[in-house]
């Protein structure tokens, strides 16, 4: 038994621990997870990690020492599997953990391709270490890479696959990539971007089948054409990981439903980072889940907090951010169910920002090799500043004399 068992070690239960100790809490911490390393950064594992250009021990969120100092018991490598809120009991595929407070961080799992093929060797997800480090084992005998979805992740990866050498085609259902998460201006921009690095971006296109008979061979679309490919990268999106607690009676449905302390519906059962739904003020008080670091540990922070009879209640601002090539984007804000949207800046500088409106206040950025932006707009997202859109758009107006 242990007073706190924290259920997932990525970024939000390794936060969990960490905002605990500081808060001088004395009981005992469980940090379990179903991976086997200590935990560890997951954004540099579609940048530096598939470089190359960063070891795995640069990635932990913490060294092993760290985790002993705090007296943080870590349980790597088991998945709870059911969750008892009556008798406040975990069960893992192989035991009972009783608990004082469970702190449910499981983040999500990859979705997968309903299609055939789907399975074959050499279709990966990006999502842990061991995905990365299958997928770079298997690059020596790669030439060409199909990256199936064009988000963040997808992009990313193409970006870095690029450069070490391989052809890349990122198959996109949308008529753009970033549909779901940025404006069009911003879509087209990295489109034109992967496009000069030579990777191939087909839109609006629907993957039928992976082609192959132990190992993928190609990419069956529906039109019938095979592009041709020996390694399949699945970037489309996750499930959030919350069977569990939803079985033992959450509410919620994608993702499990959280109150602004993290508290679940469930006593003494609190639910952070990726998996978390929760009313965000940034979406018009509309229940989302965010999948950025920055949610995961201040939902982690709140959480604790709360644990420590602390007042505290979630209300930061979303941030984001997305390295490809030279370019640094970093978003604040959600863009989500914008009215309007402002260019600042000319994308052909490759420094640009691109405002997002609803009713006349500014709700959101993406910023492109544009920090400062990034830095002045966090306050107008904040106020939900009124702006006139013709002094948004005039780049030579520092953003901070708008707010
Ligand atoms: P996770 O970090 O996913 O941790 C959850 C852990 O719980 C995992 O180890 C999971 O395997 C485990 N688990 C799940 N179910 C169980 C169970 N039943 N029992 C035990 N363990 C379980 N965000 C940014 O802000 N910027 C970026 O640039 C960025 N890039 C990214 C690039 C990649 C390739 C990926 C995958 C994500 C990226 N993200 C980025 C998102 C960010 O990493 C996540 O938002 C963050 O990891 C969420 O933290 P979490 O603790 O909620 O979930």
């Amino acid at each position: 038994r242990f007073d706190i068992l924290i259920v997932g070690a990525g970024h939000a239960g390794a936060q969990a621990a960490i905002a605990l100790r500081q808060g001088k809490f004395e009981g005992t911490i469980g940090l379990l997870g179903d991976e086997p390393e200590l935990p560890y950064e997951r954004p540099p594992l579609s940048k530096e990690y598939l470089a190359g250009d960063k070891p795995f021990e640069r990635l932990l969120i913490r060294n092993a020492a760290f985790w002993e100092e705090r007296d943080v018991t870590l349980l790597p490598g088991r998945s709870v599997v059911q969750v008892d809120p009556v008798a406040h009991r975990v069960a893992t595929e192989s035991e009972m953990i009783g608990y004082g407070a469970l702190v449910w961080a499981t983040g999500g799992k990859p979705r997968r391709l309903a299609c055939a093929g789907g399975d074959l060797a050499g279709v990966h997800s990006v999502r842990t270490r061991a995905d990365v480090d299958a997928m770079i084992a298997e690059l020596p005998g790669v030439r060409r890479v199909a990256v199936i979805g064009g988000g963040y992740i997808g992009l990313e990866a193409a970006a870095v696959l690029t450069k070490l050498g391989r052809e890349v085609v990122v198959l996109e259902a949308q008529g753009r990539v970033l549909a779901r998460v940025a404006g069009e201006p911003l879509s087209r921009f990295f489109e034109d971007e992967h496009r000069s690095h030579g990777v191939e971006i087909r839109l609006g296109v629907s993957v039928e089948a992976i082609e192959g008979d132990t190992r993928v061979t190609g990419v069956r679309l529906a039109s019938g054409e095979v592009v041709q490919a020996e390694m399949a990268i699945v970037g489309i999106g996750i499930a959030p990981a919350v069977a569990p607690l939803l079985d033992a009676g959450a509410a919620g449905g994608n993702g499990v439903l959280v109150d602004a302390q993290c508290r679940t519906s469930l006593p003494d059962i609190f639910a952070v980072g990726d998996c978390a739904l929760h009313a965000n003020r940034f979406a018009d008080d509309r229940c989302i889940r965010l999948e950025s670091v920055q949610n995961a540990n201040d939902q982690a922070t709140v959480a604790a907090k709360t644990i420590l009879g602390a007042d505290a209640a979630y209300d930061a601002v979303p941030w984001f951010w997305s390295n490809q090539y030279d370019l640094k984007l970093q978003t604040v804000g959600i863009s989500d169910g914008h009215d309007a949207s402002v260019l600042r800046g000319d994308p052909a500088s490759r420094s640009f920002s691109l405002v997002y409106l609803r009713a006349g206040r500014v709700i959101a950025l993406d910023c492109v090799n544009a920090t400062r932006d990034y830095v002045q707009g966090r306050k107008l997202v904040i106020e939900g500043a009124a702006v006139d859109p013709a002094r948004l758009a005039d780049a030579a107006v520092p953003l901070k004399e708008l707010a």
